[in-house]
């Protein structure tokens, strides 16, 4: 175990040991919040008395990188079995955005075009909001997040703009009663890599699994508040759908490193950040009732909706649930009955 570890996990028991305000880890399977949870799993495992709740919370958005959620979700499995087998009392919880608020029926069902660096409407909705509904049950929370200083420009910018006397600590925008916490703060990248690497516990974390899914990947969409409009940056992990990126790296690097499955994925990802450009398939209004490049059309809707479960056939892989498609269509019905949702001609809605 290097010093930069040693020194993080005796610093995670003393915050622990401070006082009773719950901890929710932020983990989505990738090498930072891997190597948080290993430092706090192993300081954990240095203490006898547990007087509060630790949480380990996953967002699964409904467009996460399969592969990844796959990971996540069998990992999650192991390491429900080794807390036991270890006595630590961490707790695991799979959150999901609300049906109104995922990836596939906001676009498909009301109609948004796919997520730009100018028009992001998605991350607060996918990946913040699932976490705030569950850490705002409690009065105080303290939220552990893999965040490093050196992780890019624009996430040092982020994180200056948060902190606190306590560079351990960052503040949590709009709530003086949550703050995020990351021990990894001050970790480089090659100390992410030799935590996992090195670190005995848990054996759940599977470091070359995880080294061949991030290998390229310099960063995650985040799940804490960034400058709006902020990119996730060029090779980053987060949803396969991700048009916020110009060309999915990370996604790319994944097929030629062997996940074939993902194939058909990235293709329709690359078609999907054309068609949304497509003024054919545009409203020439927009929802207010305001000229201008409007929604997606219902006829530009039903061709994502076909397209996307082709997609499904073609990789074999499951990208849209039941009750996802069943909102769609009664999203469909509301806008075709809505006097005030207009295409491309103010008079066809009164013919
Ligand atoms: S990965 Fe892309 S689509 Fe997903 S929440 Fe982040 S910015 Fe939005």
């Amino acid at each position: 175990m290097t010093k930069g570890d040693k020194n993080a996990m005796e610093m995670i028991i003393q915050e622990y040991q401070k006082n009773d305000i719950p901890w929710f880890i932020g983990y989505s399977g990738g090498k930072d919040s891997s190597s948080m949870l290993s430092l706090v799993f192993n300081a954990l495992m240095k203490i006898d008395k547990f007087h509060k709740d630790v949480t380990v919370m996953y967002c699964d958005t409904g467009v996460e990188n399969p592969i990844v959620t796959d990971y996540v979700f069998e990992t999650f499995e192991k390491l429900k079995k080794e807390c036991t087998l270890h006595n630590i009392p961490l707790k695991f919880k799979i959150l999901k955005p609300k049906l109104n608020d995922r990836f596939f029926v906001k676009v498909i069902g009301r109609g948004y075009p796919t997520p730009t660096n100018i028009f992001r409407w998605c991350t607060d909705k996918l990946r913040i909001n699932p976490v705030k509904q569950l850490i705002e049950k409690d009065d105080k929370a303290i939220i552990l997040l893999g965040i490093r200083n050196t992780e890019s420009e624009q996430r040092d910018r982020t994180i200056k703009k948060h902190k606190t006397v306590n560079e351990y600590y960052l503040k949590q925008n709009g709530s003086s009663n949550k703050i995020i916490f990351s021990p990894i703060i001050n970790h480089t990248l090659e100390d992410v890599w030799l935590t996992l690497r090195y670190s005995d516990f848990p054996k759940s974390i599977d470091f070359s699994k995880i080294r061949d899914i991030y290998q390229d990947a310099e960063s995650e969409c985040p799940a804490y508040k960034e400058t709006k409009g902020s990119s996730c940056g060029n090779s980053r992990f987060g949803c396969w759908t991700c048009t916020v990126v110009r060309k999915d790296k990370s996604m790319g690097n994944l097929i030629e490193n062997g996940y074939s499955e993902l194939k058909e994925l990235y293709e329709f990802r690359n078609w999907i950040s054309e068609f949304r450009n497509n003024e054919k398939y545009r409203c020439d209004f927009r929802r207010n009732g305001v000229k201008g490049l409007g929604p997606i059309t219902l006829e530009g809707r039903e061709i994502i909706l076909n397209r996307l479960l082709e997609t499904e056939k073609e990789s074999g892989l499951n990208l849209i649930s039941d009750e996802e498609i069943e909102r769609i269509y009664e999203l469909w019905e509301i806008d075709k009955s809505n006097k005030k949702y207009i295409e491309k001609n103010a008079l066809q809605n009164w013919l």
